[in-house]
């Protein structure tokens, strides 16, 4: 893979370039060389003979997975609408009857930073035993200041002190609180004169995202939210064509965005668009699979040029999932995705997705050594032995994590 720069697209997200036999050399955080062992030996005598050697044998060996669309700071659960929802009510329905969102909103405000912190810790060991050495997490469940401040400091303090690493996404404009309805211009402005600034000069966050949904925010709005936040150094993204097609695709392309989210309703110009402008589609199946909604046109958008990455979504509402692997069974499953295209959208691709390209997300030389060894024969058994968890040993920054599928040390 070293000759590809950039994030993968078409035939390229199948070359998973596999070296059987093959061995890792780490030395401190960083990937020294990877090849046969033998070989290692001669190039690099003195860092072998010192060497703690991993036996992988008869498994397989990997770069940690990147999970680049979580909402993983918030307060509480809501199995009690899933619960109604099995029982007939819709998302929307739910949400406009101050569910959703709401709901989660009302619990992140009253959930103290401490026990806020404790519980997405907790959170994070799960994802770290499930192979996942990288998260993005975004705010969007205070709509208020104190509160989106509250989940990026979580966020950021979690960064410094948890082993997997946490890289932050304000979205402030993830709903109108319910006491600016029929005022949502007000609230936009509020986004954009008081909440994005500060975001920038108290560096909480790198990338700036907005929910552009029909009932939530429309083009119009998110674009001036992302054109804010771009002219503050925050790297668009943006939730876009997830309920009804309202040509989120096509603004993604328009302003840049790193990446567009979702697109389970994606049109055909959008994705067009999305490829001509190299826009990174990150495509959620678990949500798709949790709302037993119609599933994004992963395989389209692959043949068309669209650099694909999954994700999680890891959230209360939609996808209360904190297993990766199980979302590449659904993509494969249900996006017609390749065993090897859902390898390329969980490690570079979506390392791309956060801006990380080129630190993360493949076993190259010189890239962190965030590393993953699972219990299966090959590659193919992952998806074949599907909805179990494979990690057995996680190497992140060059340290042994997790051994026997157990973490190390309390984080
Ligand atoms: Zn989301």
């Amino acid at each position: 893979m070293s000759n590809v720069r950039g994030p993968r697209t078409k035939e390229k997200m199948r070359e998973i370039a596999i070296v059987e036999n093959g061995s890792i050399l780490i030395e401190e955080d960083r990937i020294v060389a990877v090849g046969a062992f033998e070989q290692l030996e001669v190039d690099f005598p003195e860092l072998v003979k010192k060497a703690k050697i991993i036996d992988a044998s008869g498994k397989v060996v990997m770069p940690g997975l990147v999970d680049c669309h979580t909402h993983l700071v918030h307060g509480g659960t809501r199995e009690e609408e899933f619960n109604m929802r099995l029982n007939g009510s819709t998302y929307m329905e739910i949400m406009n009857a101050g569910g959703g969102i709401h709901a989660t909103t009302k619990l992140t405000r009253d959930t103290s930073f401490d026990d806020l912190y404790e519980k997405t810790r907790q959170h994070l060991d799960t994802f770290l035993k499930h192979g996942v050495t990288t998260v993005e997490a975004k705010s969007g469940y205070g709509l208020d200041w104190e509160t989106e401040k509250k989940q990026l400091e979580v966020a950021k303090k979690l960064q410094a002190t948890h082993d997997v690493d946490v890289i932050s996404t304000f979205m402030g404009a993830h709903a109108v609180p319910r006491d600016y309805k029929g005022r949502e211009d007000e609230f936009v402005e509020l986004v954009i004169l008081d909440m994005l600034p500060k975001v920038a000069e108290q560096e909480l966050a790198e990338f700036n995202d907005v929910f552009c949904e029909k009932g939530v925010f429309t083009p119009e709005q998110s674009k001036r939210i992302l054109e804010a936040g771009k002219a503050l150094g925050l790297t668009p993204k943006i939730h876009a064509d997830e309920i009804e097609p309202y040509k989120g695709a096509e603004l993604a392309a328009e302003v840049g965005a790193i990446s567009a989210e979702h697109l389970l309703v994606a049109s055909d110009e959008g994705i067009q668009k999305m490829a001509e402008a190299g826009t990174i589609a990150v495509l959620l199946p678990g949500t798709a699979f949790f709302l037993r909604a119609p599933f994004a046109r992963g395989r389209l958008m692959i043949d068309e040029g669209v650099p694909v990455a999954i994700s999680t979504d890891f959230n209360p509402g939609s996808s209360p999932t904190m297993s990766l692997p199980f979302i590449m069974n659904l993509a494969c499953m249900h996006m017609g995705m390749t065993l090897e295209e859902v390898l390329t959208a969980t490690t570079i691709n979506a390392a791309y997705a956060l801006n990380r390209g080129e630190q993360i997300g493949s076993l190259e030389v010189d890239k962190k050594a965030d590393v993953i060894i699972l219990d299966v024969a090959n590659y193919k058994q992952l998806q074949y032995f599907y909805g179990m968890n494979h990690t057995n040993t996680v190497i992140k920054n060059g340290q042994v994590v997790v051994q026997n599928g157990i973490l190390l040390k309390e984080q």
